[in-house]
């Protein structure tokens, strides 16, 4: 049996790595998705099947709720709430790592063996805990940012990157404590308490155009946990699924941080965002205008180039979008999509919604791509974006979005900018874009002027 089981951890771990592989396209990712849920599935079975579990009905009880929670959850979430969903679900990967390496210590102190473990199980037992505990207290911040019920701005107290340094030092001498003195109790009490403080004290500091980054490196230590706690049960799926996660999870923070322009250590210890910039000055005016004139400037085009941000998550505007290409289109209007790595609240969520809207997939051009040609743009049509396009990103060395790559908008001849108020995005920064002289301000929910705009545009 113990042999069946660890062939079936070897599909199990096939089927990550091939799924890991076809979530690398839009085209591709659903039967990704799919072949690792299947892979995980194979793992939970073969696992049922080892000798050691004597009972079964906690077990039971266990996969029904959590299976009832995960189902509820996945399909209430709005697809604007996944980045919070996924904070979360790194949180309780975090969680569920520290827990099960603590009752892996709770049972062998109740048997009296803790000190016949080998410094290494020891060891590996504290970093599960320390982190699994940070991802855990991270994440939970992560999300109370995302879900906006606290401020997304960082949060400092006084000398307070010295404090994170003490709870790390704290974190790691425990362990380093509890391994040496071959399990004494108190080095897990210290290990416990200062790396769930830890968790906190990282992601307070973090301002809200850096969530993506710390998402994604909250992600990454959810994998390692996991790993961590494979050599704990020396379980060789969870080391190989841990690691995946861990691993990819570390491509994505970098990748992320390379989009805001900023290394990791930067973006933990840089606090950006502490002081909020006014944007610019100068003429302050804002040219509001109708979809009937917007309309008109379309059918004049030689070329549009249609921005999506945030904005066009929450409307839901997707489908609007993909009619007003099929008119422009009828009207002989080139379109194409300028998109931006961190555009959205998740890595991909602009390619996800254009994808679902069936918008062809060569139409999205990145940023790199994109930006050489927008002084030969006619229009750039910005639907609900907003930081991705601030141009304060280049000029204003006092802006939390200072050094971040931006989707050079501004050059376009003309500017449309669809969003229903003057309030900022996600990084609370004004935007000088929307006061430029060759801005237009299109103002409602970016459906409702998708479809007005589309109408407006068949008349025309
Ligand atoms: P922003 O959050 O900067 O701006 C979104 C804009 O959309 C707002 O200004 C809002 O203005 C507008 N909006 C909201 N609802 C609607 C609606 N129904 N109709 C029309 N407009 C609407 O979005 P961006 O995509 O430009 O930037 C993403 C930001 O999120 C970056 O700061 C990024 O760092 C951060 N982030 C990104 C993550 C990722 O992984 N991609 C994860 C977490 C954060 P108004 O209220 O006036 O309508």
């Amino acid at each position: 049996m113990e042999s069946l089981i660890q062939v079936a951890y070897l599909f199990a771990s096939i089927a990550f790595i091939i799924a890991i592989k076809l979530l690398n396209s839009p085209s591709t990712a659903r039967l990704g998705n799919l072949i690792g849920a299947l892979g995980m599935l194979g793992g939970i079975v073969a696992t049922l099947f080892y000798k050691s579990i004597i009972r079964y009905e906690w077990i039971l009880i266990g996969l029904v709720l959590g299976s009832l929670v995960g189902a509820w959850l996945a399909l209430k979430v709005k697809m604007t709430a996944m980045p919070q969903m996924v904070a979360l679900l790194n949180g309780f990967g975090g969680a569920a790592s520290a827990l099960v390496a603590s009752a892996e210590a709770a049972k062998e102190l109740l048997t009296n063996t803790l000190s016949f473990l080998s410094a290494f199980s020891l060891t590996t037992i504290g970093l599960s805990i320390v982190i699994g505990s940070v991802t855990f207290t991270g994440s939970l911040i992560a999300f109370a940012k995302l879900q906006e019920l606290i401020s997304g701005r960082p949060f400092l107290l006084p000398a307070h990157h010295y404090q994170s340094l003490l709870l790390f030092l704290l974190s790691l001498g425990a362990t380093a404590y509890f391994s040496l003195t071959k399990g004494e109790i108190a080095g897990m009490y210290v290990l416990s308490i200062a790396s769930f403080l830890l968790g906190f004290w990282i992601t307070l500091p973090i301002g809200g155009a850096d969530m993506p980054v710390i998402v994604a490196f909250l992600n990454s230590l959810s994998g390692l946990a996991a790993a961590a706690t494979g050599f704990v049960l020396n379980n060789y799926l969870l080391i190989i699924a841990g690691t995946l996660v861990g691993a990819s999870g570390l491509i994505l923070t970098q990748i992320m941080s390379r989009a805001m322009n900023r290394s990791l250590w930067n973006v933990l210890f840089g606090a950006v965002g502490a002081e909020v910039s006014s944007g610019g000055s100068g003429d302050r005016t804002v040219r509001s205008t109708t979809a009937e004139d917007v309309a008109l400037m379309l059918s004049y085009a030689k070329e549009v180039v249609i921005v999506p941000g945030y904005g066009m998550a929450v409307a839901q505007a997707q489908h609007a979008v993909k009619k007003l290409v099929d008119a422009l289109s009828e009207k002989g209007v080139e379109t194409r999509f300028a998109i931006h790595p961190v555009a959205g609240r998740m890595p991909g969520h602009m390619n996800v919604l254009l994808a679902e809207a069936d918008i062809p997939y060569e139409k999205l051009y990145e940023m790199e791509r994109i930006n050489p040609d927008f002084p030969q743009v006619d229009v750039a049509l910005v639907i609900g974006a907003n930081d991705v396009v601030n141009p304060a990103a280049r000029k204003d060395q006092n802006s939390p979005l200072y050094g971040m790559p931006i989707l050079d908008v501004d050059k376009a001849k003309t500017v449309v900018v669809l969003k229903r108020s003057m309030n900022p995005g996600f990084a609370g920064v004004e935007n000088e874009l929307f006061y430029q002289p060759n801005t237009y301000m299109l103002f409602g929910d970016a459906r409702k002027s998708l479809e007005s705009l589309t109408q407006a545009l068949k008349e025309v």
